[in-house]
């Protein structure tokens, strides 16, 4: 099959789809990898790379589109792609629907089949989603830690104490993907961590794992009884399908300390603080009530090269299946792949996209 790795368009994103080792990988299969030139540069994967293991490279993107069957992305299409997509196309990237309806009806109007990454679903967990959230779980300790530092407006604690002084405390709310993540950083580093959490079998499976973290039942009371004795608070819930409760109000943030860091991770979900606002890379932080708030919603995207590998390591094998196989073996083969179609033949095949929508299904 003819596979194309188009240069991701969107600002700032320098992730790429296809590592030159899976690209070697399909090769090896039968396939060809057209990959357009500069598309792994952001990831420090060069077009030498590319062409060592028998890739074709391609100056132009829209002729990434021309010469593949099937395409696979990092970001959603941006509009100035729309017009490049055809009937006989497979898209596989991550989509995110419901926010975007234009997008949407872009895509039923191309007629393609658009597969998503974060809608393919393996025994209740969304496995191409994880290593995105590990990956920003375990940057917020790091994030965190430096904007504590007094020249970045910190209070000035290390995490990990010294010898003879105790470490700082770091609270982390949610104990899914990314809050354990945060919590094994932060244990790392020798800081005092402590997971809030509701589900009780999560926090079983939390305490025996890291044991040096404490768990506590999320509730306000235990949050007011933590807020003055925390350094760095990160914010790592996620309720299916719903915007993040507001778990914390400006008044319960005034019982923080000056200088104290809020990391809210859920930031693309709306964040679990009132005082939650997206930021960027370039700009990450601003300062409510005397605390850091790093809100960054595309926090990955600082680590391209491990988001991008970390990504491959969970696309390969369904990459695999759709060249080897074509969709519909493809889907026989890994039934999970079903739940990936988001549109086909110009219909909408995602009930909960088409719900936001307010489209039929
Ligand atoms: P997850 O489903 O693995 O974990 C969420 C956890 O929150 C669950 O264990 C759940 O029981 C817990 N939870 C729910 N309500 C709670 C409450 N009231 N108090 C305490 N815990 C509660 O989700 P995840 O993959 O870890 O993702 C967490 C968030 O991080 C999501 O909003 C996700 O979109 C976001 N995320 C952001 C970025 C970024 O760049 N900012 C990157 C990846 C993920």
């Amino acid at each position: 099959m003819n596979i194309g790795v188009p240069k991701e368009i969107k600002e700032q994103e320098h992730r790429v789809a296809l590592t030159p080792s899976a690209a070697y990988q399909l090769i090896k299969r039968g396939h060809q990898v057209h990959v357009e030139v500069n598309a792994g540069t952001g990831a420090g994967f060069s077009d030498s790379d590319y062409e060592a293991v028998g890739a074709t490279l391609i100056h132009d993107h829209a002729e990434v589109f021309a010469k593949a069957e099937l395409i696979i992305k990092v970001k959603e299409p941006l509009p100035a792609e729309y017009a490049l997509l055809r009937p006989d196309h497979l898209l596989f990237t991550y989509l995110h629907l419901a926010a975007n309806r234009p997008l949407t009806e872009a895509l039923m109007q191309s007629g393609a089949t658009a597969l998503a990454y974060e809608t393919i679903e393996v025994n209740h967990r969304l496995p191409l989603l994880e290593p995105m959230s590990e990956i920003a779980g375990r940057m917020s300790v790091v994030v965190g830690g430096y904007f504590l530092a007094k020249h970045a407006g910190g209070s000035g604690t290390l995490l990990g104490g010294v010898p003879g002084v105790l470490p700082g405390k770091v609270v982390v709310i949610g104990g899914g993907v990314a809050g354990i993540n945060a919590a094994r950083m932060a244990t790392g580093l020798g800081a005092d961590v402590t997971i809030l959490e509701v589900d009780l079998e999560r926090m079983r499976f939390l305490d025996i794992t890291l044991h040096t973290a404490h768990t506590l039942y999320s509730n306000e009371t235990h949050l007011m009884e933590l807020l003055p004795q925390v350094d760095l608070l990160i914010g790592a819930v996620l309720v299916p399908g719903a915007r993040a409760p507001k778990l914390i109000s400006r008044e319960m943030l005034r019982r923080m300390r000056p200088g104290s860091v809020l990391v809210d991770i859920a930031v693309d979900q709306g964040g679990c603080a009132e005082t939650t606002r997206p930021t960027t890379h370039h700009d990450p932080i601003y300062v409510e009530e005397g605390v850091t708030h790093y809100c960054v919603a595309n926090m990955p995207g600082a680590y391209a090269r491990t988001a991008t590998q970390a990504l491959i390591n969970v696309t390969h094998r369904y990459i695999e299946l759709l060249a080897d196989h074509g969709l519909t073996e493809a889907c026989q083969r890994q039934p999970a792949i079903i739940g990936g179609i988001n549109v086909m033949g110009g219909t909408l095949h995602n009930e909960a996209v088409a719900h936001a929508h307010g489209l039929p299904f």
